[in-house]
């Protein structure tokens, strides 16, 4: 098996089904299983579409399910809630450039320093120089773009004071001085932050809508794992698990009476 992922580059087996990976599971630590991304409608909930992945991370996600639903609902522009999971600067890029408005809570970000009055948002960032004044109220200047896990962020330093700064060693630990890195793409960050931050009762609906699926399927009717094994079948089952939840919402929202004849041939 070791020979197997030092060939395949992979760094787990799963022998139970291949296509499985391991996961963190909500509130229960790790288990082997799939991602099963939806898109659900915010008036009547029902599901508009799914994918299931077996990539454990939700950072992608976002635009490739928003530009799905826009496409099955026939709309140019949607409006799509999503958890902290799917905060990620280039999904949130793509997600801008294909019109869909994007409201997601920020992830926490790491300190970045010894001391709390020198974290990274005790720097100001002045948009009009391009800089930001450090708490010492020293500037520091754009200098190289350094791309991190394929996310491009310029650096902000100035060397030359932080040399004879009497707060360097609170500051940074790093012998030439201290560097802010910003996003390439923060001013759209900051945007859906904001946005986010001022719809907070349009926010808080997104576990009323996207849960409200996972509670009745998984909740109530107890489906709680796959029966089938595969990428391709744990989609096949997926669908028909959701087809069955989209027809019994369909019922309890119109009724049998109207629901047949709205399937009836016209
Ligand atoms: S070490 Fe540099 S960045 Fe930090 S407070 Fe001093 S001058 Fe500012």
């Amino acid at each position: 098996m070791q020979e197997e992922m030092k060939e395949k580059k992979v760094n787990e087996i799963s022998t139970t089904d291949p296509d499985a990976r391991m996961m963190a599971v909500n509130n229960n630590g790790l288990n082997v299983c799939y991602n099963v991304q939806t898109a659900v409608d915010q008036k009547n909930k029902l599901i508009v579409d799914y994918e299931v992945i077996n990539n454990p991370t939700d950072h992608g996600q976002l635009s490739v399910m928003g530009q799905k639903a826009k496409e099955i609902l026939g709309v140019d522009e949607i409006k799509a809630l999503a958890d902290k999971g799917y905060y990620s600067s280039h999904d949130l890029k793509e997600c801008d450039d294909k019109d869909i408005e994007a409201y997601v809570a920020k992830q926490k970000q790491a300190g970045g320093g010894k001391d709390p009055e020198f974290y990274p948002d005790r720097f100001q960032y002045n948009q009009d120089q391009n800089t930001y004044a450090c708490p010492a109220g020293q500037t520091l200047y754009p200098s190289r773009i350094r791309k991190i896990k394929d996310v491009e962020y310029q650096e902000y330093n100035n060397f030359c004071v932080c040399k004879t700064c009497e707060f360097k060693e609170r500051c940074t630990s790093s012998e030439k001085g201290r560097t802010i890195l910003r996003n390439v793409d923060q001013a759209l960050l900051n945007e859906v932050d904001k946005r986010t931050r001022e719809n907070k009762e349009l926010y808080a609906q997104r576990q009323m809508i996207v849960e409200h699926p996972y509670g009745t399927i998984k909740g109530i009717w107890g489906y709680s794992y796959f029966l089938t094994r595969g990428l391709l079948s744990v989609n096949t089952e997926s669908a028909l698990s959701f087809l069955a939840y989209n027809l019994r919402r369909a019922i309890n929202i119109l009724g049998v009476v109207k629901m047949v004849k709205r399937l009836a041939p016209a």
